[in-house]
């Protein structure tokens, strides 16, 4: 089954072919962050129209690098949301025209499913699965228990993981999105800070980054006021420890209580070294009956991408999930539960 995937809910425009949902036969992704940058974050009209400039060009840049035609594929897969509705818009557009021209199915996929799905691209998922999903918009920890079933069992109460290093990163003067160099600032760097771990020790699986976020704003702007130079090498180390600190955590607790045979890492914030590195750590300290496999997707495979699309919608056209031409764009999509999607 070869599935032919658009994506392009924020500031990636991207498509791909994807064979039997596990290997890329080809991957385009054209980012427009430099766009964005003199901005300090993603306008919405400023998306829409690179999308719209760039996704003809680039739909015939994946059929040709992975010398296929669109006779040989079997269905048609785009992200209908969350995301930025008119950058969501023009996927959803694009893909629906190729599947009335073509007579192929449309599979409509979810955005933070695609993200977990990404592991799919890596190594075999064995379930029930459990993933930190970790991204500019969302930090949830995810109980998956087949390909298509998903729960999520803790959620952010503010800030998304991915959104406080980028909101931290502007007080530092990095251009965003700013989560790569705070993690290469914080390897120069030691936790001399000590910014709280706000509901590490709670008795559930959410989080919440906004206290952090004002900690680590106020012990900048005081230092400013009393002309203090601080070292950003330790505010970043200092921010990433308290991060890494309080989703390893209740990773590792939410393992211990499910049990699961994967774990998944997802999202933009899954590129971060810091937290590859301690999560991997932590579980390959667990008992050997409880210890799950561990899956780190590739680091190019962590932001927004087509080919997680793909992959995700491989599950779906298994399961025989399609959508039709009624499918629209839906900026405030939750991820699917079964009985949702099964309607
Ligand atoms: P969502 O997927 O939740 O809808 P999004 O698509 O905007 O939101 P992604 O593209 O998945 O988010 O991830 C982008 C985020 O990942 C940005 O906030 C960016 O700063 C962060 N990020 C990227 N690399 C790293 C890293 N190495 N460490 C920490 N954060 C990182
Ligand atoms: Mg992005
Ligand atoms: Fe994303």
């Amino acid at each position: 089954i070869r599935i032919l995937a658009f994506e392009s809910s924020c500031d990636e425009t991207s498509t791909a072919v994807i064979k039997n949902g596990r290997e890329i036969e080809s991957l385009i992704v054209a980012t427009q962050i430099k766009s964005h940058q003199r901005f300090g974050g993603v306008v919405p009209e400023v998306a829409s129209r690179h999308h719209i400039e760039v996704i003809t060009q680039i739909t015939k840049e994946a059929l040709a690098e992975a010398h296929t035609s669109w006779k040989d594929i079997d269905a048609i897969a785009v992200t209908y949301g969350p995301g930025l509705v008119g950058a969501l818009l023009i996927g959803v557009s694009a893909a629906k025209a190729a599947s009335m021209a073509t007579g192929l199915p449309l599979i409509g996929v979810d955005h933070i499913m695609g993200h977990i799905m990404a592991a799919q691209l890596k190594d075999e998922i064995e379930y029930p699965a459990l993933a930190l999903q970790v991204s500019g918009g969302h930090t949830e920890i995810v109980l998956i228990k087949d390909p298509i079933h998903f729960e999520i069992i803790g959620d952010t109460r503010d800030d998304a993981a991915g959104e406080a290093y980028d909101k931290i990163g502007r007080v530092l003067g990095v251009n965003y999105p700013a989560g790569k160099t705070i993690d290469e600032w914080a390897h120069k760097g030691q936790d001399t800070f000590h910014f709280p771990r706000a509901m590490m020790e709670d008795d559930d699986y959410d989080f919440s980054f906004s206290g952090l976020k004002s900690a680590f704003i106020n012990t900048c702007h005081h230092a400013d006021q009393i002309h203090e130079k601080l070292d950003k090498y330790d505010l970043a180390a200092s921010f990433q420890a308290s991060v890494v600190d309080v989703l390893s955590h209740k990773t590792i607790r939410a393992i211990k209580e499910y049990k699961p045979k994967t774990f998944i890492l997802g999202g933009g914030v899954a590129a971060n070294r810091g937290l590859r590195e301690r999560l991997s750590k932590e579980i390959e300290q667990l008992p050997a009956d409880i210890k799950p496999k561990v899956i780190l997707p590739d680091l190019k495979l962590c932001g927004d991408n087509a080919a997680m699309i793909g992959a995700a919608a491989y599950n779906l056209y298994q399961a025989g999930i399609f959508s039709d031409e009624h499918l629209n764009a839906d900026p405030s999509l939750e991820l699917p539960y079964a009985e949702r999607m099964l309607q």
